[in-house]
């Protein structure tokens, strides 16, 4: 890898990572040979790569849109190993992260007002490419983001997936310090969310099927815990300006819609199974509303970054070496990460 010339590779220089071979499938070693460097891409040798919930749906084809062999992930930190000729702004050494997003037009009308996931011709980093659980990357350059100083690698990585997910409703929502904000699902995404409340100035209160959750909810930072499957315990935290939503579970939507204070938003980043029930009365009276929302464009990932920084929010992550990336997926599918998996080099 000492290279960086721009024209090809030697054989001994391909990058090594770990693939699916097929649906569900184990992943297993795959080598292959990058794409010559573009004049504004960059090479990234990888250093942390954060296991998300997506990685697992992609590798299971659940979205009938993966390929093989699928290199998953795309919570990628590492430094810039090699630079094409039209990049100015990062050098070689610099530690990037990159998230979902490896590049877009940069040139439509929601590239260049900041919200370039919305883009027609908008790249993930693992569809239709190999992904962040190998040694090397090549991406878009405008899609590789400095991490500050001050934020650890293996507690950052999951922030380019996870964390942007959450940051970004409170950011495009327009949700303020004194508003009451509860996060439903206290896991890879809920925990991260509970933070960024938290470190935004509201007044968090966190929803769990798992009782057991209460006292990390609390340290996470939530102010209120509540069960979210007790209709009781749900009406009880009434009065939410913002809800976000982070779970892959069927709830009753409607408590939900009723614990909103008048005006409140209901924004929802997990996929549950089933389709979104809700009463069109519950949502006119209030004048409430029920949103989506995903990853974020560049300008909220530098946001989110510098924001993380300044208030030491990170992902609880548990580390396992990369070749151990079977295992990680494993306990991302059944739900046994506490709170995140990262897969370092
Ligand atoms: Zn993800
Ligand atoms: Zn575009």
């Amino acid at each position: 890898m000492g290279s960086s010339q721009q024209t090809g590779r030697r054989a001994e220089d391909r990058i090594h990572a770990h693939a699916a071979p097929g649906k569900g499938k184990p992943l297993a070693p795959f080598a292959y040979e990058p794409a010559p460097l573009g004049p504004h891409d960059v090479e990234v040798a990888i250093s942390h790569c954060g296991v998300c919930h997506s990685d697992v749906h992609l590798v299971d084809n659940d979205w009938g849109v993966s390929r093989y062999p699928l290199v998953p992930g795309h919570e990628i930190i590492g430094t810039v190993s090699a630079l094409g000729e039209g990049v100015p702004h990062l050098s070689r050494g610099q530690r990037v992260g990159i998230g979902w997003q490896r590049g877009s037009c940069l040139s439509c009308h929601y590239c260049v007002t900041g919200r370039e996931p919305l883009c027609d011709a908008n790249q993930a980093t693992c569809l239709g490419h190999y992904g962040g659980f190998a040694t090397h990357i090549r991406v878009d350059s405008r899609f590789a983001f400095p991490i500050p100083d001050a934020l650890d690698s293996a507690t950052a990585a999951p922030l380019l997936c996870g964390g942007i997910t959450v940051f970004s409703p409170l950011r495009d929502f327009a949700v303020t310090p004194q508003m009451r904000v509860g996060v439903v699902g206290v896991g890879g995404l809920g925990h991260l969310a509970i933070r960024f409340a938290r470190a935004w100035g509201c007044e968090v209160t966190a929803f769990s099927s798992t009782p057991d959750k209460h006292d990390a909810a609390l340290q996470l930072g939530a102010h209120h815990f509540a069960a979210s499957t007790d209709r009781g315990a749900v009406k009880r935290a009434a009065g939410q300006d913002f809800i976000l939503s982070t779970v892959m579970a069927d709830l009753d939507w409607g408590a939900y819609i009723d614990a909103l204070a008048p005006g409140g938003t209901l924004c929802v980043v997990g996929v549950p199974p089933s389709a979104l029930k809700v009463e069109a009365f519950s949502l006119i009276g209030g004048q409430k509303r029920v949103c989506g929302s995903a990853i974020g464009g560049r300008a909220a990932m530098g946001e989110m970054l510098g924001f993380a920084a300044r208030h030491a929010v990170g992902a609880q992550a548990e580390c396992l070496p990369m070749a151990e990336a079977n295992t990680a997926l494993d306990r991302v599918r059944h739900n046994r990460a506490r709170f995140r998996m990262v897969l370092t080099a």
